[in-house]
């Protein structure tokens, strides 16, 4: 799929016919141009020249609750991009922001890739468009998208918002911003605008570690941005938006799942408004997973010191598309 040519093309036409088609891409997930009979049929031909709607992709992998895809871009580059179907008719797509990770976390085999470049704000949408398009075949839709896949969504901010605003659109794809949620790694300067958009978009930290010295070794990340900073800007995020903050915390055997790491976490935590989303890892070769014995003492501790904790089942650990770790094990080749 690629419209950079839409606006160009639509130039010199009557201004609802933006409208016509921004509800035809993302209100009624059009395949084809072919398919917007309220259109001329000299602009539908130029549409479907210039701009196809076909999304490419490489590999779909389904299992059990989850759908991976792998998404070839213009360039010939790939990103991930997985669907996650919860009980109760909610369905969440996982995107990418970027192809690769700059950030190098130590648990997250994208960091390992590198970073290859950032997504567009029409490649951030798209991923969301390839399983709206397979779920209104299905009579369901997208309800949810977290932007937890490739990436840190804080330092490709502008695309980010603009792919945000666009399926947020009530006449476009109409998705509510409290459905929406973006998760970074910790970039005080990016979390200190968000909470200047006025959006009520939700907002993740990717904390894995309950201090500084901990998380440097996990996320370098923290040697540019201490956790302490990380920390005053949500409190600034917090002030402006009165918004809860999910703070996500990943369960590696030996590293970050002690009883003191638990203590610890309780102590920084204490009096935020959030809450802890505790998440299995996936064993790498790097890494061994927590034990369920050791996550559920993790969380009594916790819940002992008042911090409500919510344990997210690690959807599409089964097809290797787990968040955050969308090119575990299997290495996937980015081009
Ligand atoms: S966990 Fe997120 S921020 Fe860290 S390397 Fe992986 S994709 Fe990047």
């Amino acid at each position: 799929m690629n419209i950079s040519a839409l606006k160009e093309i639509l130039t010199g036409q009557p201004n609802y016919r933006q409208q016509q088609v921004e509800k035809a891409l993302y209100g009624d997930q059009i395949e084809d141009w072919s398919q917007v009979i309220a259109l001329p049929e000299e602009l539908r031909r130029r549409l479907a020249e210039a701009c196809p709607l076909e999304i490419r992709a490489d590999d779909t992998i389904s299992g059990g609750d989850s759908r991976k895809a792998l998404i070839v871009l213009e360039d010939g580059l790939k990103i991930e991009a997985v669907l996650m179907m919860h009980q109760g008719d909610r369905n969440t797509v996982c995107v990418s922001s970027q192809v690769g990770c700059p950030m190098k976390c130590a648990f997250c085999a994208t960091g390992r890739l590198g970073l290859k470049r950032s997504l567009t704000a029409d490649e951030i949408v798209e991923q969301v468009l390839y399983f709206a398009r397979q779920l209104k075949k299905e009579h369901k839709r997208v309800t949810n998208v977290v932007f937890m896949g490739m990436g840190e969504p804080m330092i490709n901010y502008d695309n980010v918002m603009t792919a945000i605003r666009t399926l947020n659109n009530p006449k476009g794809f109409n998705l509510g911003a409290r459905r929406i949620s973006v998760s970074t790694s910790g970039i005080p300067d990016g979390i200190r605008k968000f909470a200047r958009e006025g959006l009520e978009v939700n907002l993740a930290l990717s904390l894995h570690a309950p201090n500084n010295e901990l998380r440097c070794k996990i996320m370098p990340v923290s040697t540019h941005h201490s956790l302490e900073s990380v920390m005053e800007a949500l409190a600034e995020y917090v002030q402006l938006t009165n918004r809860k903050i999910m703070f996500e915390y990943i369960m590696i055997k030996g590293v970050t799942d002690g009883p003191e790491q638990a203590h610890e976490l309780v102590k920084l935590l204490s009096g935020w408004l959030g809450y802890v989303n505790l998440i299995n890892y996936n064993q790498t070769d790097v890494f061994e997973s927590s034990t369920r014995e050791r996550i559920e003492a993790f969380k009594k501790i916790l819940e002992d010191g008042h911090i409500t904790v919510v344990q997210r089942y690690t959807f599409g650990e089964d097809i290797d598309g787990a968040c955050g770790q969308l090119a575990a094990r299997k290495e996937i080749k980015l081009d």
